[in-house]
């Protein structure tokens, strides 16, 4: 991982927004910029050098990962050791989107005659652009989902629960190599398939239930994110009809996709055929989203996203028909842009509906 290229390309941001130097308070921000995982850690991101801070819980393990800036471990506060970091510094900048009003206050009263100027995404969009071992770790945490999606089709029968089989992949997904999971399992059945965020209960598996499966892996912190929709025995016209919808809008937008398309253009192109399919009302989230440290991060497929796509970054294209009473079906995968097309990065099967 390129480290100091990336505190380079922050430098470079720096005088885009008006500051002399960044302070990053966004963990998977100063992830990103150093390496460092943990629950704390700052960086400050200064023309001439950067400087990594935590406390003394992390002095060791800040030695072995922190890699392109000096590390500063204080034992009581940040503010008691930032400012001598600071001479020459005006303007500092502050991520708007992770600092508290408490923090910035605090930060305010520290650093007299320093001003404070909110940012907000200069980081998050250097990571948009995914460099070669990034996309690495993804297709590995991607393998993982695929093979927990293969492996856990023989555990859903009647009689299962949504709780023990989302258990189920998180299990086999470690056992598999992912260090954690991209994020809690969503597994809806019957009418819950519907529910597009639901959380897995106690139900019980139905015959002739649609089945939605909705998980992912992490591989050193990078995240995968698949979506399969299944049916417990023979499917009925009604779900056999709403699956090839869903399947054919994701086919249009995955074709939409390539560097300098419309995030908005993409968005419709799979919306507009679920619209003329007689669903419009029934797909009610953007298509797709960023996928890499994060589960969701930049850009947005989605109706009012103003993003073009840019070769180098993973989105997700997920539409979904959720049938309120009757049950949903949405089909995910994670997409590879590129100059002049996008590359489907999963093989998770997804060219019919699965009846089990
Ligand atoms: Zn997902
Ligand atoms: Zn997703």
């Amino acid at each position: 991982m390129d480290h100091s290229g990336r505190l380079n390309k922050v430098r470079s941001a720096l005088e885009r927004v008006d500051v002399d130097a960044a302070l990053i308070t966004n963990l998977t921000n100063v992830r990103y910029l150093t390496g460092f995982s943990g629950t704390n850690g700052q960086v400050l991101v200064k023309s001439d050098r950067s400087v990594f801070f935590t406390d003394p819980r992390y002095e060791a393990r800040a030695s072995d990962l922190v890699q392109g800036a000096d590390i500063v471990i204080y034992s009581n506060k940040l503010t008691d050791v930032l400012p001598e970091h600071l001479n020459g510094t005006s303007h500092l900048g502050v991520e708007a989107s992770t600092l508290t009003l408490a923090e910035h206050a605090e930060l305010d009263e520290a650093l007299q005659g320093v001003k404070l100027a909110s940012t907000k995404g200069v980081v998050e969009d250097i990571r948009r652009i995914k460099e070669p071992a990034e996309i690495e770790l993804m297709r590995r945490a991607i393998e993982i989902g695929d093979a927990a999606f293969d492996w856990v089709l023989d555990r859903l029968t009647p009689g299962a629960t949504e709780r023990e089989i989302a258990l189920d992949l998180e299990i086999h997904m470690r056992r598999e190599g992912a260090d954690e999971i991209g994020f809690d399992p969503i597994v809806g059945s019957g009418p819950l398939s519907a529910h597009i965020h639901h959380t897995p209960s106690d139900r019980a598996f139905e015959k002739g239930d649609l089945v939605l499966l909705d998980f992912g892996a992490a591989v050193g912190g990078y995240r995968s994110d698949l979506t399969r929709t299944v049916v417990l025995g023979p499917a009925t016209d009604e779900q056999r009809s709403i699956f090839d919808i869903v399947l054919e809008a994701q086919a249009r937008g995955i074709a939409a996709i390539r560097g300098g398309a419309a995030g908005r253009d993409v968005d419709a192109a799979a919306r507009d055929y679920i619209t003329e399919a007689g669903h419009g009302d029934d797909f009610g989230h953007g298509l797709g989203h960023g996928v890499g440290l994060d589960i969701h991060e930049a850009p947005r497929l989605s109706r009012i996203s103003e993003h073009v796509l840019a070769g180098g970054e993973v989105v997700t294209v997920e539409p979904g028909v959720y049938v309120r009473g009757s049950g949903g079906v949405r089909i995910e995968d994670c997409v590879l842009v590129t100059e002049d097309g996008a590359e489907v990065l999963g093989r998770a099967p997804k060219e019919r509906l699965i009846e089990l």
